[in-house]
Parts: structure tokens; C-alpha cells; sequence
């Protein structure tokens, strides 16, 4: 074990200190005569005692140990693992934005709320929708509202209706956010392809059913081809139809969830519109509507009367307040960096590259994985492990086999209807090269797969941990890791 792997505490040495200061002209007094005696601690902390540099040293390190995409390829599917332009790092740093108080007055914060106004304009505009909603911190949160806001709609009209109806190849916050929201989740399952069983579908929208909610392209990475009869099947019996939006890649300025018949749609600002996310940091889920949920947004609403903005918080319909202040409001600043950087072309080429990307990856994997669907997918594909299961190498194995060739892994066992199910979504900033690197291990895998299964299921060897109990790592995690625990 090197000086390098271990814990600072470990590296502590008793007596070395990190700083030094000139002694104290003004006379002590004993922390017993300044604070309660309940306050005081019978012991010193057990804090490290290192040098300046034993810290720079140990934290520089452990940040090397990072996975990140500034530092490699990351296919995770359905969470658009793209790059994160710096520019709009630089404008959310803007002092301007960056030390706004949030109790500022609107008066003097004309600025802000411009940019909030604007960027719930742009994200209308590409969605089709009437209005938008930037408070949602996740898409979970924007999901949360949406059905929210069709639970008071529906209110409003005096209609009870209890049940949302969601497919089984659904993300699993739109079942978990529905049912926070008061509603009975009822689960339609899809046709062998994935797409929506349109005769369960109808035999299941009724007078007692509030919503469907639906990703667009679902979850195998496919486009719903009769998406319009599904919204017009909802809204016969006056089901409320709410699309899944996390990932727009694949359709941006092709095609809008509000021209397709959606009354509600969350983004998720942390996947398509390039703010950085995982590690449960900072995210943002606008949530957008037609007109008719208007009354009922989350308050405040950023108006614009003549040349000023103000915040409209006289609601009396309103589902009510969903953050402290107005949402992680440095993720606004960075998606709309994002699209004025990009402006209306440079969106739709990026649904066009991310397409591109994801039928490359899947043509040239066809032979040795199976496809989930066949045919062109969209901006993801779904490959099963089937075949290399038989052989005794299962996703998982597969999974951990690319962290040793230097790639994270995608999404395992996702859609749930996916036996083996490998999930990539490669995104539209990767080069044909990162592309082409990434297939080569695919197909290495496959091949070893056959020749000496033990490969994978060794794997991984080369990460700072092997095979983690998963369920023991995310329920009691050990953070303080060193080779001899
Ligand atoms: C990521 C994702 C969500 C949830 O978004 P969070 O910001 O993680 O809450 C919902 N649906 C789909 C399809 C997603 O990919």
C-alpha cells in the first residue's frame, strides 16, 4: 500500500498542522467562559493532523479516481451523458447571476428574471406547449407538478377521476411521483415491440382515469408511430395525456409533444439542454402545459408587463410553491447558454446526430448482440445479453468488463421488459472515433464472451473497487475505503 492509498487520516503524523499564525496580541479566555457549558466538547475532534500539501495531494488524487464526462465516454441510456459547453459554466459564473441575492427585489433583479422569462419561452416553443413551469428541480419534481397540476384541472371541472395509467417500459419516477401525488397507478403493458397496446389502452381509459403518461421515443429508443391516435384515445374520455420529456435529443425542431397532443411535458434541463448532472447535484425539470392548466402552475410565475418582469405569485388556483425561490437557478443560466449558443438549426442537428450515433452503434453491434427492436431506433439503442448469457456472461458481467476497458457502463436491466437488457445512448458529442472504440470493446466482450466467460465475470480488475454488494453500497455506504477494509 502506497502513501496514495490511503485514508488522511491515515496520513496523519501528530503535531503536523496546515497553517501557522502569528500569536494572539489580545489576552485568551477559556471557551468555558464564552459558550454553555452543553456546547463544549469533553474531547478534542479526531481531526487529521496533515500538511498543507499531505491535502492538496490526498483531495487531487481522489478526484483522478473520478468518472466523469469530461474525462471519458459514458453511453448511460435514458441519461444523455453529453458534453457540458464551458461557455455555459462562464455565464452562470457571470456575478451578475452568480451573487444575486435571492431576495433581491424583482426591481432590481430585471436581469434574472428576463432570463427566466425567455428561457420558459424558448422551452415552450420547442415543445409546443403554452407555458412553462423552471421551478421543478428534477424531472421526478416536473413530473410531480405535471400531475399535480391535472389533478387540480381535472378539480376544477368536479370530476373524481383516481387512476394515471402508465406503461410497464416506463422510467420509474413516473409511477413513484403519480402515486406521491395521490393517484392509483395502473400499469398497461406494451406489445412484444414496446410500443403502446393500443386495444389495452382503450379498454383501459374511463371516466375514473385521469391521465396516461408516456415517454416519447419510449424507452427501447423507438418512436411511438401512432402516438396521435394514442393522444386522441385519451382525450375522447377526457384523459389528460402527459409525455415524459427527460430526453428530448431525439425530436428537437423535428418534431414538438404539443403538436402531437400532449397537454403536459417535463424536460429535464440536466440531460438535453447540456447542465451538467449525476451524483445527485443540482438539476432542473421545467414542466410545460397548454393553455388550459395555465391557472394551476407553481408560484411565482415570471410575467412580463410592457418593458418590466415581475413575479406573479396571486394564483389563487395554483398547485402552490415547489422550491425555495425559484429552482437551482444556476441551471437556467446554463441551458439558456446553451440554446442561443445553439439557436433553432443547431438544435435540430442535434436530434439529427444523436439518431445518427445510436443507428451507428447498433448497426455495427447487430452481429454480436441481440436488438431489442429492429429497425432505426432513435437517439438510444436497447441490446439484450441474451445470447452471452447462455454462454454464462450476463449484462452485469458485461457491464463491469467495460469499466476495465475504459468505459462506463450503459444502463443495465433498463426497460424492464428487456430480458439482459443493455441500454446506450451515445449522444450527439461523441466522434465516430469514441464511437468506433467503444464497439471494439463491445465486440471484444462478445468474443471473450465465448472463449473465456471468466473474463467478465472476474471483472472489474483495474478500478479503485471489484464487485461491490450494490444493494450494501447504497443503502450503508463505506466512504471511508482503504485496500486493508
Ligand atoms: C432521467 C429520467 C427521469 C427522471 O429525471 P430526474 O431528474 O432524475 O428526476 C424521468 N424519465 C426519464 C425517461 C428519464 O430518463
Amino acid at each position: 500500500m502506497s502513501a496514495y492509498d490511503k485514508l488522511v487520516f491515515e496520513l496523519s503524523s501528530p503535531g503536523r498542522i496546515g497553517f501557522s499564525l502569528p500569536e494572539s496580541d489580545v489576552p485568551g479566555r477559556p471557551l468555558a467562559d464564552v459558550l454553555p457549558k452543553k456546547f463544549l466538547r469533553g474531547a478534542a475532534p479526531a481531526l487529521p493532523e496533515v500538511s498543507e500539501f499531505d491535502v492538496v495531494r490526498h483531495y487531487s488524487r481522489l478526484s483522478r479516481m473520478n468518472y466523469g464526462v469530461d474525462t471519458h465516454f459514458y453511453p448511460l441510456g435514458s441519461c444523455t451523458m453529453k458534453y457540458n459547453p464551458k461557455i455555459n459554466e462562464d455565464m452562470a459564473r457571470v456575478p451578475g447571476f452568480a451573487r444575486l441575492h435571492p431576495l433581491t427585489r424583482p426591481e432590481d433583479a430585471q436581469g434574472a428574471l428576463q432570463l427566466m422569462h425567455e428561457l420558459a419561452q424558448m422551452l415552450a416553443e420547442i415543445a409546443g406547449m403554452d407555458a412553462v413551469s423552471l421551478q421543478p428541480a428534477a424531472g421526478a419534481q416536473g413530473e410531480f407538478a405535471g400531475v399535480l397540476m391535472i389533478r387540480a384541472y381535472h378539480a376544477s371541472r368536479s370530476e373524481k377521476r383516481t387512476k394515471v395509467l402508465i406503461p410497464d417500459s416506463a422510467h420509474g419516477t413516473n409511477p413513484a411521483s403519480t402515486a406521491i401525488a395521490g393517484y392509483e397507478v395502473v400499469e398497461v403493458k406494451s406489445l412484444p415491440n414496446g410500443e403502446v397496446d393500443l386495444e389495452a389502452l382503450a379498454r383501459e381509459v374511463g371516466p375514473d382515469v385521469a391521465a396516461f403518461m408516456i415517454t416519447v421515443p419510449n424507452t427501447l429508443g423507438m418512436f411511438e408511430p401512432r402516438i396521435m391516435e394514442i393522444t386522441e384515445i385519451c382525450h375522447a374520455k377526457g384523459v389528460q395525456v402527459y409525455m415524459d420529456g427527460a430526453n428530448l435529443n431525439a425530436i428537437l425542431g423535428i418534431t414538438r409533444p404539443g403538436d402531437l397532443g400532449f397537454d403536459v411535458c417535463h424536460f429535464n434541463l440536466h440531460k438535453t439542454f447540456t447542465t451538467p448532472h449525476g451524483g445527485g447535484g443540482p438539476g432542473a425539470g421545467p414542466v410545460g402545459i397548454k393553455a388550459h392548466l395555465e391557472p394551476f402552475l407553481p408560484t411565482p410565475v415570471v410575467v412580463k408587463n410592457g418593458d418590466a418582469y415581475a413575479l406573479d405569485d396571486k394564483r389563487p388556483k395554483s398547485i402552490g410553491k415547489l422550491q425555495a425561490f425559484w429552482g437551482n437557478f444556476g441551471m437556467l443560466v446554463r441551458a439558456y447558454t446553451y440554446i442561443r449558443t445553439m439557436g433553432a438549426d443547431g438544435l435540430r442537428s442535434v436530434s439529427d446526430n444523436a439518431v445518427l450515433n445510436a443507428n451507428y452503434i447498433m448497426k455495427r453491434l447487430e452481429a454480436d448482440y441481440d436488438v431489442s427492436v429492429p429497425g432505426p431506433c432513435m437517439h438510444e439503442c436497447v441490446l439484450s445479453a441474451r445470447r452471452q448469457k447462455k454462454q454464462g456472461v450476463t449484462a452485469t458481467d458485461i457491464a463491469k468488463r467495460l469499466l476495465d476497458l475504459g468505459f462506463y457502463a450503459p444502463s443495465t436491466y433498463f426497460p424492464l421488459i428487456v430480458e439482459e437488457a443493455l441500454m446506450i445512448e451515445p449522444t450527439e458529442t461523441e466522434s465516430k472515433e469514441t464511437l468506433d472504440a467503444f464497439c471494439d470493446a463491445m465486440i471484444q466482450i462478445a468474443r471473450e464472451a465465448q472463449e473465456n466467460p471468466a473474463i467478465a465475470t472476474a471483472a472489474p480488475v483495474t478500478t479503485p473497487v471489484r464487485r461491490l454488494d450494490q444493494t450494501r453500497a447504497a443503502r450503508e455506504p463505506n466512504l471511508t475505503w482503504s485496500p486493508k477494509r
